[in-house]
């Protein structure tokens, strides 16, 4: 197959290791889908159809050839962090929303009064498989009771671009900063107008085999009746629940840091925006620090931290407050990028990898606009260590 074709255009992705699953190649042409495959979702020729032709706007789009930065009117620019117009410690004032959301349920919370009084018309985000709770998929939120369902970060592959509604000034769309990258570039490339974008930090999408490796510790064959990886507490924890309503459950540094954050996907290891600079609005983790600084993963009340990148997320955001679904403290975004210490050294060394990974003979997504030259003049021994380590592994054939 070869790139004279969309499938072909997806597959030289897939091919690379560049492929993030965002789901946004399925919307430019007919013929793909997007199915699991080696434990992630890729893009496959739906059965049975005709090729579609290559399309013009691929590599514009698609987050495994190209991610350029926005500079939206009235932002500062963070140099690890991503435009800013304003920043806030947020939460829900819902309990519900916040005990259920992954942190301060804000994003939850946010969609469910958009819908409800009528701010969006549609909301795209992710939840559980209604048949199948070990796995995530896509879903169209309608109001409060699908939102708060869908609360709740899920790391496991999803692609909610495929779904994305573009042209429609009221529709909003949750999504990994990847997708979301993914839907802005393709409504720039139509000229179409972009749903409202929201957007959470992400440190990489597991593999689904993680996942079913952690049920399978937890509940052995038995299918379990409903899973969830955090929230229902901040952080909370990874939990499935088997037919006679038993809980099993991990903490959250137990299935993040021993087997989901290590089955990330090779395109993640070479993210450059981890932080949703593409959104509108976007939430992360507030995490409280111990004596030494370091993020600490005690249980508490969750707090995001909300950062509006562009005039549009920064009325969403001070409309919410006002109608009081959400409630606020100050933030400085340096203390932000205090508690992010994977997102900020992921960003400062990116050049070094991408370097390594190149001069082992492997393509790397085009990132323009993010200034990480800025980061190899401020500290290029630790860049060209990056380098160094990054070319052995990509060597011995990481990401394949
Ligand atoms: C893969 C992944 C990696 C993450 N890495 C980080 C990180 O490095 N740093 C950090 O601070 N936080 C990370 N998070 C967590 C998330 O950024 C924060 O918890 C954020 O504060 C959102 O909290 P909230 O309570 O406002 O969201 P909630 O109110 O819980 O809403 C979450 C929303 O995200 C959607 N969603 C959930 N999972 C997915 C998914 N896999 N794909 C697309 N949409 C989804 C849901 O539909 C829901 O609308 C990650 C989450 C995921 C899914
Ligand atoms: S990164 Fe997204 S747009 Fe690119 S091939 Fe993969 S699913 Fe398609």
């Amino acid at each position: 197959m070869g790139e004279s074709t969309l499938a072909g255009q997806a597959a030289a992705v897939v091919r690379d290791g560049l492929c993030s699953g965002c789901g946004a190649c399925v919307l430019l042409g007919p013929g793909l889908e997007m199915a699991l495959e080696g434990g992630f979702s890729r893009p496959r020729p739906v059965e049975g159809t005709s090729p579609a032709p290559a399309s013009p706007a691929f590599d514009r789009v698609c987050p495994g050839r190209t991610v350029v930065a926005q500079r939206p009117e009235g932002s500062r620019p963070h140099p690890t962090m991503g435009p800013v117009v304003t920043a806030a410690q947020g939460w829900a004032t819902d309990p519900e929303f916040r005990f259920r959301g992954s942190s301060g349920g804000v994003l939850s919370a946010l969609t469910a009064w958009l819908l409800d009084s009528g701010r969006a018309s549609t909301v795209v985000g992710a939840a559980a498989s209604p048949t199948a709770p070990t796995r995530t998929v896509t879903v169209r939120l309608t109001g409060r009771a699908d939102a708060l369902a869908a609360a709740g970060s899920r790391y496991a592959p999803v692609s909610n671009a495929a779904a994305a509604v573009l042209g429609t000034p009221d529709a909003a769309f949750v999504g990994k900063p990847c997708e979301v990258a993914a839907v802005r570039a393709l409504a720039r490339a139509r000229g179409e107008a972009a749903p409202l974008l929201l957007s959470f930090f992400c440190a990489g999408t597991p593999s689904q085999d993680a996942t079913d490796a952690l049920v399978a510790e937890l509940s052995g064959a038995t299918p379990p009746t409903a899973l969830w990886y955090r929230g229902r507490g901040w952080p909370g924890r990874f939990t499935v629940v088997g037919a006679d309503g038993t809980e099993a459950s991990v903490t959250y540094d137990e299935s993040w840091g021993r087997v989901l954050g290590p089955a990330a996907q090779w395109r993640c290891k070479l993210c450059v925006d981890g932080v949703g600079d593409s959104a509108d609005l976007v939430a992360a983790d507030f995490w409280h620090t111990d004596e030494r600084g370091y993020p600490s993963f005690a249980e508490g009340d969750g707090v995001s931290a909300v950062l509006a990148r562009t005039a549009r997320g920064a009325e969403l955001l001070a409309a919410a407050v006002e109608a009081g679904v959400l409630e606020t403290a100050p933030l400085e975004v340096d203390d932000l990028a205090a508690v992010q210490p994977f997102q900020v050294r992921r960003r400062t060394t990116l050049a070094g990898r991408l370097a390594g990974v190149r001069l082992a003979g492997r393509a790397v997504p085009r990132y323009r606009g993010f200034g990480l030259w800025r980061h190899v003049l401020r500290a290029p021994r630790t860049q060209l260590r990056t380098a160094s380590g990054s070319y052995s592994r990509a060597r011995a054939g990481g990401g394949r």
